[in-house]
């Protein structure tokens, strides 16, 4: 019984971060969408991705990087609530999922981020910065189309300029 709870968190876990992985990740907002549904809450989601990442790895090494990537994974723990769902979604893309939040206060979370890494840390070579887009669940979303408009917006942010988040 315990080898088997054991194994199941194993295997929704990303082993460098300790983060929820990509494909419990949709599990998990699949789960979160039908509540948000059912029972009329609020959800937002903020998908993320670093910025100039690949200079990280090109200038201090592929250590460096994956060093970069777990900082980046501890603070989004700092910066969400213990419900919320932090997810490596790909290599340096994050997905943080927020129940019970709206879209204005889900931008204040991903301020929270942003504002934390200004802060210089002797893990990281060099201070990092991510871009992202925010939604906020409608009434006829799936996982699906809530990534899809997230991640336009992600796009949109590093079209014009990096180092922010476009809510919509
Ligand atoms: P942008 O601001 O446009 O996002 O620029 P970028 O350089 O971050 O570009 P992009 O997101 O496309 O590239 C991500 C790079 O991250 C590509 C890949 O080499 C690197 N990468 C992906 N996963 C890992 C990992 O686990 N460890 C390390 N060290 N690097 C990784
Ligand atoms: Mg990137
Ligand atoms: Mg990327």
């Amino acid at each position: 019984e315990k080898y088997s709870q054991t194994l199941e968190v194993l295997v929704q876990t990303d082993a460098m971060t300790g983060l929820v992985n990509h494909a419990h990740g949709i599990t998990r907002l699949e789960e979160e969408i039908s509540k948000a549904h059912r029972y009329g809450r609020r959800l937002s989601v903020i998908m993320m991705d670093l910025d100039w990442f690949k200079r990280i790895n090109d200038e201090f090494g592929h250590q460096a990087g994956d060093d970069v990537i777990v900082y980046f994974s501890a603070c989004l723990k700092r910066c969400s609530r213990a419900y919320d769902v932090t997810i490596r979604y790909g290599g340096e893309e994050f997905i943080l999922i927020l129940p019970e939040t709206g879209l204005e206060s889900a931008v204040i979370v991903g301020e929270r981020v942003r504002t934390y890494l200004r802060e210089a840390d002797p893990s990281i070579p060099r201070a990092i910065t991510v871009s992202g887009g925010i939604v906020e669940c409608m009434s006829d979303d799936t996982a699906d189309s809530m990534v899809k408009r997230a991640d336009d917006l992600l796009y949109r942010a590093k079209q014009s300029g990096r180092d922010r988040f476009l809510a919509g």
